[in-house]
């Protein structure tokens, strides 16, 4: 089982240099290295620092704790059954980044809270799993998209770590979702074949459609092969 593969993104591929250091400018729509000189680095947003000891019960998870309280908070999501999710708080601009994702690391996906990670040569090395919520982050509830219309996250992996950040405004109290991948997506009922249609979009829709189809066409947002 392969879990929470890393968005594939159609990389002009540079000779020199290893893509795990470049990142995306979605205004530039292109890679650059390290962070874009143009519209300048990404907005970081922190975790929450949780002390050793945290003064919680113990069914409070540490995980649940690191969430940034200003930007964000968790509740009941929005996707049925899907437990807690993601929201936030305050609106949040494009370019936002957080992360990065926390938990063990391991050879072998045993959750589905999992994320591969990749070498310089796009082999794969290993797995950070946040299955358990007391040696993980709040990124582990963060719930995945089902339509890319109501995407407003991508994971991407910088500096063998994954992060998530901000493709879109995000108003406040807006549920936080990601695509998972097409193989985990397909697990949690996501239909493939839907998720990149116009036609087949239960939900409200608020702007920033041009703007994702030439972000789908041109970056791969369409998980290819899962088609
Ligand atoms: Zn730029």
């Amino acid at each position: 089982m392969e879990l929470r593969k890393r968005t594939c993104i159609n990389y002009y591929e540079p000779d020199e240099s290893s893509l795990d250091e470049y990142i995306y400018c979605d205004k530039c729509e292109d890679l650059v290295y390290d962070y874009c000189a143009v519209h300048g680095p990404l907005l970081v947003i922190p975790d929450n620092h949780v002390p050793a000891e945290t003064g919680f019960p113990q069914y409070v998870p540490r995980a649940a704790l690191t969430v940034p309280r200003v930007f964000l908070h968790l509740a009941l999501s929005a996707i049925p059954d899907a437990g807690l999710g993601v929201f936030s708080t305050i609106t949040l601009p494009q370019g936002v980044r957080f992360g990065p994702y926390v938990g063990r690391e391991s050879t072998t996906v045993y959750s589905t809270y999992c994320w591969q990670l990749y070498n310089e040569r796009r082999v794969r090395t290993k797995v950070v799993d946040a299955a358990d919520p007391n040696y993980s982050n709040w990124m582990r509830y963060v719930n995945c998209s089902r339509h890319w219309r109501e995407q407003n996250l991508v994971a991407y992996q910088y500096r063998g770590q994954i992060y998530y950040r901000t493709i879109k405004i995000i108003p406040p109290n807006t549920e936080l979702l990601v695509f998972y991948g097409g193989q985990f997506a397909r697990l949690l009922g996501v239909n493939l074949k839907h998720y990149n249609s116009v036609d087949h979009y239960p939900f409200q829709v608020t702007g920033m459609i041009s703007f994702f189809y030439s972000y789908i066409f041109l970056h791969g947002l369409v998980v290819r092969g899962f088609i």
